[in-house]
């Protein structure tokens, strides 16, 4: 009988004034988050049977102070914007006297300047966990488990039966770690690695097999952070192996997920991509400035067409979501409009604009370092993405703030008339395949009926009204989807109008 039996597995919640929390759009669904937290039931799924474990996601539920007391240990995953919340735990562990073990992209990249934390896992548990289970029972636990990139080809089924389901808009699986690009901004590529490790097909399979026998019959998001990093494998094994599971199980599953913009230069992963089920994936575009790209090391952008590669994207049955970044060292005071132009050109609802910052551990805030030039040595969750940088800009910072806050107000400010114009683009562009359109059950029912309810008499009300009727008569198929992009914008909205308001935008 271990002496630790009781865990409790908590992860952080996120500020809720994000463009990606969804916060206001999750409302008409009558869901808590966008996702969960895959990478706390990957750490179960490693515990051995005789373990008791509780899963609380704080963002789907409040954290109550008796499971801290009555745990045994207490294990934290969290991502740098989740700072607050992650240290606010961790001190209420210290007040109980309950150690806590920390991983995560936050504890891996800054457990030097975190206190409270017993044991810190730095980078992938897999391989040290078995002994660091038996260390934690003889009482010779170390205080760090450094950085390791394991195997992860027969790797367990994360324990999604710990979640509450119902409370997310979508699942999250894995296929790959690592990415073989080497973008300047980036940690990917340090934390994982630029060989890619991949799962075997068979064990998402096996994954998608639990979440379909668990009654999970929503969305699925590939979480990799570039799911084309080992095009040849995807194409070859993972796709085909998709394809064939969709076909047995009436292709009930929508997935999404994220990508390097070379993507597009594959015709036969496109239509793998389409037929097995993906209808969306996020890009890291970043800039159409040429020399910023070439600065940040994004070369895989530079050598293409890029609104070409975009379009042939969407051709293909998938929405190109878009990250893009202000503040380069070469961005000249022509970049704002240069970004409004671009992101309503490609047609992208979704453009998550950021101001660059440097991240620790990444190549960027080594070379600030050395230039003398970042102002925040320590990052914190509040200051993830202010209407400011934690570093010297070549810009005027005042240009670069105003700039800024031109560049959200146009794409989602005012009447949104400039978002529902992309989203008419995006849709005039996009084959109405069967991914695309979105199943109508009750719950989009009711999101319907809630969306028309509200919609119509907020300030950009005409704006909304205007777009459903016209996709009422252009678009009927995919209707259900023209209401969600719909209270999608009324998400974007809010949280600019915040944003602009308290000059802070917070972004992950
Ligand atoms: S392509 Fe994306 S994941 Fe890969 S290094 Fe660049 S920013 Fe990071």
């Amino acid at each position: 009988m271990p002496r630790f039996k009781n865990m409790l597995l908590i992860y952080p919640e996120f500020p809720s004034n994000t463009y990606w929390s969804f916060k206001y759009a999750l409302k008409f669904i009558s869901r808590k988050s966008a996702i969960p937290p895959l990478g706390l039931i990957t750490v179960a799924a490693l515990f051995p049977k005789s373990y008791n474990l509780k899963v609380v996601d704080m963002n789907v539920e409040s954290l109550d102070e008796n499971d801290i007391k009555n745990a045994d240990a207490v294990f934290i995953s969290a991502m740098l914007v989740q700072k607050k919340s992650f240290d606010e735990v961790v001190a209420l562990c210290n007040k109980h006297h309950v150690p806590v073990i920390a991983g995560g992209p936050h504890a891996t990249t800054s457990h030097q300047d975190i206190t409270g934390v017993d044991h810190f896992f730095l980078g992938e548990a897999e391989d040290m966990f078995e002994s660091f289970l038996n260390d934690l029972e003889n009482g010779t636990a170390k205080h760090i488990y450094p950085a390791n990139r394991p195997d992860i080809t027969h790797t367990t089924t994360p324990r999604f039966d710990l979640l509450k389901l119902k409370k997310y808009a979508s699942m999250s699986v894995q296929y790959s770690r690592g990415c073989p690009f080497n973008c300047e901004f980036c940690d990917i590529w340090k934390v994982y690695g630029r060989k890619i490790r991949l799962k075997h097909h068979e064990r998402i399979l096996i994954e998608l097999d639990t979440l379909y026998k668990l009654g999970w019959r929503d969305s699925i998001f590939f979480v990799d952070d570039n799911f084309v990093g080992y095009k040849q494998k995807v194409k070859e094994d993972l796709l085909p192996a998709l394809m064939q599971w969709q076909k047995q199980h009436k292709n009930i599953y929508r997935f999404y997920t994220q990508s390097s913009l070379n993507i597009a230069e594959d015709d036969a992963l496109l239509s793998g991509m389409r037929n097995a089920g993906f209808n969306s994936v996020f890009l890291g575009i970043e800039t159409p400035s040429e020399l910023s790209l070439k600065e940040t090391g994004k070369f895989q952008n530079v050598k293409t067409n890029m609104l070409t590669a975009i379009r042939k994207i969407q051709k293909y049955g998938m929405e190109v979501m878009g990250g893009f970044i202000i503040g380069f060292d070469n961005d000249a005071e022509d970049i704002f409009d240069r970004q409004i132009n671009f992101i309503q050109k490609a047609g992208i609802p979704k453009a998550m604009v950021g101001l660059l910052n440097a991240l620790p551990g990444t190549d960027l805030y080594t070379r600030l370092v050395k230039e003398k030039r970042l102002l925040n040595f320590s990052l914190n969750g509040s200051n993830t993405h202010r209407l400011q940088t934690n570093f010297m800009t070549k810009m005027n910072p005042e240009k670069l703030r105003i700039g800024y806050r031109k560049v959200l107000e146009t794409l989602y400010g005012y009447n949104l008339k400039n978002y529902f114009s992309r989203c008419n683009k995006l849709l005039d562009n996009i084959p109405k395949t069967h991914f695309f359109a979105r199943r109508v059950r009750f719950n989009e029912f009711m999101a319907l009926v809630k969306s028309l309810s509200f919609q119509p008499f907020t300030p950009y009300g005409y704006q909304y009204v205007k777009f459903l009727i016209r996709n009422l008569i252009k678009n009927r198929k995919v209707f259900a989807e023209v209401v969600c992009m719909s209270i999608e914008g009324h998400h974007f909205y809010k949280i600019t109008k915040q944003a602009l308001k308290l000059g802070t935008i917070k972004s992950y």
